[in-house]
Parts: C-alpha cells; sequence; structure tokens
C-alpha cells in the first residue's frame, strides 16, 4: 500500500528518531527519581538540568526561567491563570484568533478580545485603544494555527514598552506582561525571547518533532506567576510533580534540532508552499487561500473551496491517502465553525469549505502533486 501523504504538521508532528534515542534511557536505566539524593538519581538530575540549560539558551533566557510542562495547554493555563490569580483586579486582553488553551482560561477572568484584520493579522491601533490603567496581560501568539499569520509580536512590545513608562510616571504600580504562544512556531522561526521582548512564552514538544505531553513555559525573572498545581515544589515551586524526565530530555533535543535548522526548514517550505498555492490558483480558480500573502507561516495553508463540505472533502481526500484538517485538530471534534475564520470575517457556511493543510519535514514535491490532483478530481 502507498504510504499516507500527512498533510496535519500542525496538529501532530512525529518524533524525530535522534530525539528518541535520546529519551531512551530514561525510560530503562536512568530511571531515576531527579530529587533522589544518591549518586545516580543526582546524575539524572544533572542530565534535566543540562536539558533545561539548552533550552534556557535557544530561548536567551536564564534556566531558572525555564518551567516544564504537560504541553503548551498547560503552559498557557500557567501563562494566563498563574498571572492573572495575583492580580485579582485586574484584565486582560487577548487575541480573537488565540488557541483554545488560551481563550478558555481567559475567559476566567475579566478582559477582552483583540480584533484580527482580514488576513489574520492583530489590529494594533484597536489593541493600543483596549489597554487600560487595569490591563495587566497581553496574550498574543506568535503563529496562528490554522491561518498561518505571524502576529507583529515587535510591534506589541513597542506598545507595551509605552505604556511601562507611562504607567511609571503616573505612580501606576500594575505591571503589564505580554505572554506569546509560540506553539506553532518552533520550526521556523527564531524563539530568542530577549530579541523578541516577550516576557512568557509557551511552547509544545508534539509540534517540534518531539514528545507529545510535553511543553514548556519561560517566564522572565519580573513576572510575577502563581503556581496552578501544587505539591512537592518541583520547578521552581511553580509546577510540582515528580518531572517527565525523558519527556524533557526529549523536548531539549527536539528544540535544538528543530532551532538548529528552522532558517533552512523556512526556505524549503516556502518554495514548497508557494508551488501549492500557485498551481492551486491555476488548476482551481475559485479556491480562496485565507490568510496573509506577506507575514505567512509557510508550513499553514488554510483553503476555501467554495460550495464544497469541509468535513466530507477531508474524508474523501483520506479515502486517498491524504491526511488533512477541517481547521484546528480540537475544533475538529466539534460541530462548530472555527472562531479563527469568523474573526476574519468568514461566514460560517465559508468557514465549513475550509481545509488546512499543513507541511512539515516529511512534506515533498511528490505529496502536493499528489494532493493537487486529487483536489482536482474532487472539487472541479
Ligand atoms: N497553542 C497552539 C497555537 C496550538 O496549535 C496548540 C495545539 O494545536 C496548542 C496551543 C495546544 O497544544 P497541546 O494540545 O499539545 O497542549
Amino acid at each position: 500500500m502507498k504510504k499516507p501523504v500527512y498533510l496535519d504538521y500542525a496538529a501532530a508532528t512525529p518524533l524525530d528518531p535522534e530525539v528518541l534515542e535520546a529519551m531512551r534511557p530514561y525510560f530503562s536505566e536512568k530511571f531515576h527519581n531527579p530529587s533522589a539524593v544518591y549518586l545516580a538519581a543526582r546524575q539524572v538530575s544533572q542530565d534535566l538540568d543540562k536539558a533545561r540549560a539548552r533550552i534556557a539558551a535557544w530561548l536567551g533566557a536564564r534556566p531558572f526561567n525555564i518551567y516544564f510542562t504537560a504541553g503548551a495547554t498547560e503552559a498557557n493555563n500557567l501563562a494566563i491563570q498563574g498571572v492573572m490569580r495575583g492580580f485579582p483586579d485586574s484584565e486582560l486582553l487577548v487575541s480573537a484568533i488565540e488557541h483554545e488553551s488560551i481563550l478558555a482560561p481567559a475567559n476566567l477572568f475579566k478582559g477582552n478580545l483583540i480584533p484580527v484584520s482580514r488576513q489574520g493579522i492583530v489590529e494594533l491601533d484597536a489593541l493600543k485603544r483596549m489597554i487600560t490603567p487595569q490591563t495587566a496581560l497581553i496574550s498574543v501568539m506568535m503563529v496562528n494555527n490554522e491561518l498561518g499569520s505571524v502576529q507583529p509580536i515587535k510591534e506589541i512590545v513597542a506598545i507595551v514598552r509605552g505604556v511601562r513608562d507611562e504607567r511609571k510616571a503616573a505612580k501606576n504600580n500594575r505591571p503589564i506582561y505580554l505572554h506569546t504562544d509560540a506553539a506553532q512556531a518552533g520550526n521556523l522561526f527564531d524563539l530568542h525571547t530577549h530579541r523578541l521582548g516577550v516576557d512568557l512564552m509557551s511552547l509544545n514538544g508534539g509540534k517540534i518533532y518531539g514528545p507529545k505531553q510535553t511543553g514548556v513555559l519561560f517566564a522572565g525573572s519580573d513576572v510575577e506567576i502563581k503556581p496552578l498545581i501544587v505539591g512537592g515544589g518541583q520547578e521552581g515551586n511553580l509546577r510540582s510533580g515528580t518531572e517527565n524526565v525523558a519527556g524533557f530530555i526529549g523536548f531539549s533535543k527536539a528544540l535544538d534540532m528543530a532551532q538548529k535548522s528552522h532558517a533552512q526548514e523556512f526556505k524549503r517550505l516556502t518554495k514548497l508552499s508557494d508551488y501549492f498555492t500557485e498551481e492551486l490558483r491555476a488548476k482551481i480558480p475559485a479556491a480562496i487561500v485565507n490568510g496573509p500573502a506577506k507575514h505567512c507561516s509557510p508550513h499553514l495553508l488554510s483553503v476555501t473551496f467554495p460550495g464544497s463540505d469541509n468535513e466530507r472533502l477531508m474524508m474523501e481526500l483520506d479515502e486517498r491517502g491524504i491526511q488533512c484538517a477541517v481547521g484546528s485538530a480540537c475544533s475538529a471534534s466539534r460541530d462548530e465553525a472555527s472562531h479563527v475564520l469568523s474573526a476574519i470575517g468568514l461566514e460560517a457556511a465559508v468557514a465549513r469549505a475550509t481545509l488546512r493543510f499543513s507541511l512539515g519535514r516529511g512534506t515533498t514535491d511528490e505529496d502536493l502533486r499528489g494532493t493537487l490532483r486529487a483536489l482536482c478530481d474532487l472539487t472541479l
């Protein structure tokens, strides 16, 4: 049987064999609890420290600013709830196209959604107007997981710094932090938090060819944050529980590989996604590629096939061995039109005619040629 064409890398990436190799000893001979005091356990603890230091180096951070979590959902919850619980009379602003793991915790607090343009980019003027003296946290993702739109983080950092200066002059002691969910950015973008200027960042092992249920929250030293999970005091008391040593060693190796190759992989995927969109426009003129032409991650393509039913089209593609998505993997399991597509102004019927193709390390020209052939057969 022919190998399926996998075009859902935004939902999950396969574990890289080198990552698996790095993890293997921690399932067997190096199984010890890193908090134990005998030599073998201390060695495991040192290995974990090294992994944390490697991650910190890529993020331009100090090792004690890196908190291991069970995935990006937990890192996002820790960022939103952990900060907002410390400032009960504060408000937060999050973009309207955030992942549910930001929107749901944000909903527990007072705040508002920052609108986005038709291309899925945060409206900076609206953001400026929406910041009040009570705003303590802003959360805007680096790359949107349905459209691939790359958000203007550096411009938002400049706005936040301006607000800090104004507050200083007005003797308003409330902090204002900027968090970014970088779950979709690790393979293709620089994650150096110092160069970016963000205060908090979430990452996800399962999207960078590492293990699922591993993640990291970076939180700068001046960020006041409270734990959501209390117990033995691991992770600087911010996330208790015996560490997932094999998972975090794997995360560190995966991040290392992803960050070393991000510029090269960006170029390779840009060529592939340009080819796909040009061919699509030529062969299926009615198809509409959503998201921005310029500030877009090349691993994500959101395409509307007017008049089609995206679930049926996705199943028909699956029958032909092509795996793609009808939106994000999470909203795919519910019968709702995507909040991201509705935030960019697509009507529910149009959103339900939209598929997401996401590319990754294994994607080839031939995969895309086959997908285009199948799409022509099924939609023309
Ligand atoms: N944030 C973004 C942008 C994502 O794309 C995802 C997963 O699709 C998550 C957060 C949540 O990741 P996980 O379900 O692995 O915790």
